[in-house]
């Protein structure tokens, strides 16, 4: 099968042939015929597998012909990465098209993002929450909209996207065409297609729970204080170029992110705590080679595509099998190899073994050659929970104890004019800083022990 193949513009064969698309994925050979024909579809596919030019090539090759200025086409994915990937993947295949996009996601400036829903750009990528916002202005219009599509789906339902996504279904035309994507088709997922498709093609062309192939998937056995040491030792032998380096919280990928730095690795972090700007940025880099380590959280990573990415290191075994399998997705695109590591300490090995169980055959287990198991760990990466949660109660006993004691033996309340609140705790001069000046009748004036507020005004120590 070749693009040729499929019935579509010319000049969208053009932007495929310039992206160097040779011939099309399973994915694509089995959505495009159905989806240029207008039919719903419901695919499992999987990320790397080309699904989003799969949706895209239907979409825009029925959009190149319709007059401009009416948002025709609605994409709706699960973070801003994502729906950024998309257009950025949209705009290379419609280049030698009239046919405009852009995306609306939280985290930057609603006013271009208005703009751009004004003048009724052709295709609209958007995560749910940001694009409810601006629906519920009347510039946002959906009415003449044609297509629908939801990207990773699954993704969507676990972050509790659902009520965002059926009040957005109300703003959108019932007659219209449906493509879901989904990793997995988990029971509310498969309820969810019910009432959105009608009559749809059913597309699953990899097995539900299988990495894409060409990837070597290795599991390394190491203590957790010695997993930072591990991946140091692995980027030191130098076969590693390219690392996505993925972590089980922000905290953790803050402080390997630092751990490499400190050891000359150029490494950078993106996660739910880091801005926009500064998650674009981190990306650029990581794209452009700038830096060849990223240190990423799940949710923050998904939609990160970068070509022919080398390794994908799990640094904390995932929680959840579909993870590991998105995970590992990133490498091994689209017929490249890749290789997926995975550092597993003895308490993780249960998540493991679910993971081996999903994908249907055991991971094998490699030792790094002279690197010592046996050594003394650095510094931990982070604090225990039992006595991070030990610190905060010791230092809340403290603060109470300090207050209590100024509470006793501490300067007395200022009785100016309103009195203070018992146990209030006031300066001298009484009220609030600011806020203390007579106010209403009998207010006491300013000065040293005045400050208080009128009867029953009660003068308020510090809060
Ligand atoms: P996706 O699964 O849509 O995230 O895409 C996976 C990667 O494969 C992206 O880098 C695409 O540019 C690339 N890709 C998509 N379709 C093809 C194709 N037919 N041939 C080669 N690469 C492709």
């Amino acid at each position: 099968m070749a693009f040729t193949d499929f019935k579509l513009h010319p000049s969208l064969l053009l932007g495929i042939k310039e992206l160097g698309f040779v011939r099309p994925t399973p994915i694509q050979t089995d959505s495009i015929p159905p989806g240029v024909e207008g039919r719903d579809l419901l695919a499992c596919a999987q990320t790397g597998s080309g699904k989003t030019a799969a949706f895209l090539l239907p979409i825009l090759n029925k959009l190149i012909d319709k007059p401009r200025g009416t948002t025709r086409a609605l994409v709706l994915a699960p973070t801003r990465e994502l729906a950024q990937q998309i257009l950025d993947d949209m705009k290379d295949l419609a280049v030698h098209t009239p046919v405009t996009g852009a995306a609306i996601y939280g985290g930057v400036g609603m006013g271009p993002q208005e703009h751009a829903l004004r003048s009724g750009v052709d295709v609209i990528i958007a995560c749910p929450g940001r694009l409810l916002d601006h629906l519920r202005n009347s510039y946002a219009k959906f009415d003449k909209l044609e297509h629908l599509v939801l990207d990773e789906a699954d993704r969507m339902l676990d972050m509790g996207f659902l009520p965002e996504i059926r009040k957005i279904l109300r703003f959108i035309p019932q007659k219209r065409q449906t493509l879901f994507f989904s990793a997995t088709m988990p029971p509310p997922i498969q309820a969810l297609t019910r009432e959105m498709l009608h009559n749809p093609v059913f597309i699953q062309k990899e097995r539900q729970a299988a990495p894409a192939s060409g990837i070597t998937q290795a599991i390394y056995p190491v203590s957790q204080e010695l997993k930072s040491s591990l991946l140091l030792a692995l980027l030191k032998r130098g076969d590693m170029k390219q690392a996505l380096v993925f972590t089980r919280t922000k905290h953790r990928a803050n402080r390997l992110a630092d751990f490499l730095v400190r050891h000359g690795v150029n490494a950078e972090r993106i996660h739910g705590n880091r801005s926009q700007t500064q998650r674009t940025a981190a990306l650029a880099g990581f794209k452009s080679g700038k830096f060849p380590v990223l240190v990423a959280t799940d949710i923050a990573a998904r939609g990160i595509d970068v070509n022919e990415l080398g390794h994908v290191v799990n640094f904390d075994v995932p929680m959840v099998p579909e993870d590991y399998i998105h995970r590992v997705g990133r490498t091994g695109r689209a017929e490249a190899t890749g290789e997926a590591f995975t550092f597993v300490s003895r308490d993780e090995e249960s998540d493991l073994r679910a993971i081996e169980k999903a994908i249907g055959k055991p991971l094998q287990r490699v030792t790094l050659p002279d690197f010592d198991y046996n050594a003394k760990p650095e510094a931990k990466l982070e604090v225990p929970l039992a006595q991070r949660i030990a610190e905060i109660r010791a230092r809340k006993a403290a603060d109470r104890a300090r207050g209590a004691g100024r509470r006793q033996g501490g300067p007395t309340t200022g009785h100016g004019g309103g009195g203070g609140r018992p146990g209030g705790g006031g300066r001298p001069g009484g009220g609030r800083p600011g806020g203390g000046g007579g106010r209403g009748p009998g207010g006491g004036g300013r000065g040293p022990g005045g400050g208080g507020r009128g009867p029953g005004g009660g003068g308020r120590g510090p809060r």
